[in-house]
């Protein structure tokens, strides 16, 4: 099999130390998946990984036992009840991740640290080592024994995400046929309808759609993207498809019939100008997707990460020293925030999908000024934690909400 991304790992790297290192030549990632010049690429290939400072490193650790499990946060985002991660840390590398600030890893942190030491001989911190991923060698029989453990009917009526941390497709998982044991396992042995959610174009392959096909309606299928500025993704998704590559894949998706739908997040304050967002969003063929979720940049403690993928001078890399560089200026991440609402949920309305959106909104930081934007707060879910009562902590969202309900 062409798709083997492992195995062309190993062999330009050294297989007996976890070590990926790179060829560094382009052509490599459309030999691993074979599969064409857009869908078939993995930006996953070592060169990308050479843009944080050498090679990935894969270090294994201990598998969490409960793989299947309840996801609150996301259910607040209306994606899932529960979800299922293969892995213990992406190798995909965004800068604007926060699952590797997340409890899990940081509780973990020295263990991991000792486990990458013996293993590939650096003490590799998630939060600060671009270029590590932490792998479960045993995922697949953990899986199968609590799957094992449940009735047939586990999963009825939920929505399970995959994934919610990692990216479930990550080459080095989707080439040594992890990926695909694990969806089987779910298809065969739960009901559960799964929400692929990924940024690896590979889902828009024949062989993945033919994969879907297999469970009519048991997949609904989401490649997250906030920009078509291929440049700027490779500085800040680092080995993820490119955005284009996205676009093609979703396509390919909807063209054979797979539900789909839209991730826009983060959407970047550059990514809007002139008419970029609203081509963005025609991208996704909104018409066609299931749901459309929107999300601005919330700073997770990485802002300054993020504003590096950017060439200083510009006017992305100006913004972000302007809202977090020196006294905080959420001023201007509010109108932000609720110009990309706007200028959204305008289309939607025009277009006929308002009740597909989505818009995810922190909206504690949104000024007395911009909140009348939001209108009756049709197609938004507010995720910051409410009063009491559920209503906004925000007393000029609590407005719109008393609003609404009157
Ligand atoms: S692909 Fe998703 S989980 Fe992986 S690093 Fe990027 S944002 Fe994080």
């Amino acid at each position: 099999m062409p798709d083997d991304f492992y195995a062309a790992a190993k062999r330009a790297g050294n297989p007996s130390t976890g070590v990926l290192a790179g060829s560094g030549q382009a052509s490599t990632e459309d030999a691993v998946f074979n599969l064409g010049p857009e869908i078939g690429a993995q930006r996953h290939d070592p060169a990308s990984y050479l843009n944080k400072g050498g090679t990935m490193k894969v270090v294994k650790v201990p598998s969490i036992k409960r793989l299947v499990a309840k996801s609150p946060g996301f259910a607040k985002k209306g994606l899932s009840t529960y979800k299922l991660d293969l892995l213990a840390l992406c190798g995909f590398g965004c800068t604007y991740c926060s699952s590797n600030k997340g409890n899990y890893l940081r509780a973990n942190r020295e263990r991991f640290a000792d486990l990458a030491e013996d293993q590939v001989g650096d003490r590799l911190y998630p939060d600060t080592s671009g270029n590590v991923m932490y792998t479960w060698p045993d995922v697949i029989s953990k899986l199968e024994m609590q799957i094992s453990q449940r009735g047939p009917s586990f999963g009825e009526g939920h929505t399970l995400v995959f994934s919610m941390l990692t990216d479930g497709f990550s080459p080095l998982l989707v080439g040594d046929g992890t990926t695909e044991k694990a969806l089987t396992l779910i298809m065969e042995g739960t009901r559960f309808r799964v929400r692929v959610l990924t940024k690896n174009a590979v889902v828009g392959s024949d062989r993945w759609i033919r994969f879907f096909q297999r469970w009519p309606g048991r997949f609904v299928v989401g490649l997250s993207l906030g920009t078509q500025d291929r440049s700027w993704a490779k500085m800040v998704e680092v080995g993820t498809s490119s955005p284009q590559a996205r676009l093609k894949a979703t396509k390919r998706l909807q063209d054979a019939g797979i539900p789909t739908f839209g991730m826009l997040c983060p959407v970047f304050p550059d990514a809007m100008s002139g008419g970029s967002l609203e081509a963005l969003v025609d991208a996704i063929n909104p018409q066609v997707c299931e749901h459309v979720w929107v999300e601005p940049y919330n700073d997770r403690g990485n802002w300054q990460t993020v504003r590096d993928g950017y060439v200083p001078g510009t006017s992305g890399y100006v913004w972000f020293d302007k809202v977090y560089g020196g006294p905080k200026r959420m001023d201007l991440w509010s109108r932000y925030a609720t110009d990309l609402f706007f200028r959204v949920a305008a289309k939607a309305r025009a277009e006929g999908w308002i009740h597909k959106l989505r818009y995810l909104l922190y909206e504690g930081d949104i000024t007395a000024a911009d909140a009348p934007d939001f209108g009756n707060l049709e197609g938004v879910l507010l995720q910051d934690p409410p009063n009491k009562d559920g209503t906004s902590r925000n007393p000029s969202i609590a407005a719109l909400q008393s609003a609404g309900a009157s």
